[in-house]
C-alpha cells in the first residue's frame, strides 16, 4: 500500500530561499503520542509512541518516482495526521533523500524529539522544526491528555527538548504556540521563558493556535520577552 501524501498538487513548492521543497506527510491515519483537545485533525486514533502503519516499499517506490522527476533540493516530512516521529519509516525517507543529494526537514512536535530511539531518527535530519506551548503540568494534562503508562509530562517535555538540542548539530527552530487562556499570561510566559533559555535552537519562532487565537498584538509582546 503507497500510504503517503504529498501536501501541494504541484507536489514542489518553493521556499523563501529559493530552494524546491517536496513536503510528504507519512501517516495515512492519525497517530500521535497526545490526544489533545485542541487538536485540528481530531482524535488520535493510535496514541502512543510508535505506530506502524506496515510495508514501506511501495510508499517508498512513489517517493523515489517523484524524487527523480522533481528534483527538490529538500524533502519537508511531517505527519499529517498526527505527529511523524511516531512512525518508525523515517529512515527510509532520510536515506532515500540523502542518496538523491537532498536535504531532510523534519516537522514535528517537541515531546519525542529527545526521547531514545525517536533522538536517533531525529537528529539525523538536516532541519527540524518542532513546536511547544505547556510548562506546567495540570494544562500540559489537562489539554494534551497523554496516556498514564508512558509517565509524560511538561517536566519531561522540557528534558526532551533541552537533551535533543544539545546534541543535534542541524537548523533547529524551536516554535512556541500560544493558547489563548492556557499560556499567555505573564506568569505562564515567564515559564516558557525558562524553558526557551535552556534550549540550543537556531530560530525562535512564536505563533498561536488557531482555534485558540491570541491578538497580534500579543504575539508581538510575548516573542519580545523569549527573544529577550
Ligand atoms: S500533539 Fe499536535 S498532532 Fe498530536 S494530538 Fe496534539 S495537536 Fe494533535
Amino acid at each position: 500500500m503507497d500510504f503517503f501524501d504529498f501536501k501541494q498538487y504541484e507536489h514542489v513548492k518553493v521556499d523563501p530561499d529559493g530552494r524546491k521543497v517536496l513536503s510528504v506527510n507519512v501517516n495515512p491515519e492519525k497517530a500521535c503520542i497526545f490526544n489533545c483537545r485542541i487538536c485540528n485533525v481530531g482524535r488520535t486514533k493510535y496514541q502512543g509512541e510508535w505506530h506502524d502503519f506496515g510495508d514501506l516499499n511501495d510508499s517508498l517506490k512513489d517517493l523515489e518516482e517523484r524524487m527523480e522527476s522533481e528534483k527538490p533540493d529538500v524533502v519537508e516530512v511531517a505527519g499529517g495526521k498526527g505527529d511523524a516521529l511516531t512512525n518508525p519509516i523515517l529512515q527510509g525517507i532520510l536515506d532515500c533523500a540523502h542518496s538523491h543529494g537532498a536535504k531532510a526537514r523534519l516537522i514535528t512536535n517537541c515531546y519525542l524529539l529527545g526521547i531514545d530511539g525517536h533522538m536517533e531518527l531525529a537528529l539525523q535530519f538536516d532541519e527540524v522544526v518542532a513546536g511547544f506551548c505547556f510548562t506546567d503540568e495540570e494544562t500540559f494534562n489537562e489539554i494534551h491528555r497523554p496516556v498514564p503508562e508512558l509517565h509524560f509530562s511538561a517536566a519531561k517535555q522540557t528534558e526532551s527538548i533541552v537533551r535533543f538540542s544539545r546534541r543535534y548539530t542541524g537548523k533547529f527552530t524551536l516554535r512556541v504556540l500560544l493558547v489563548k487562556g492556557y499560556n499567555d499570561s505573564d506568569e505562564q510566559v515567564a515559564d516558557l521563558k525558562k524553558v526557551v533559555d535552556q534550549v540550543n535552537y537556531t530560530n525562535l519562532w512564536v505563533g498561536t493556535w488557531p482555534k485558540f487565537q491570541v491578538s497580534d498584538e500579543r504575539v508581538s509582546q510575548i516573542s519580545e520577552i523569549l527573544h529577550a
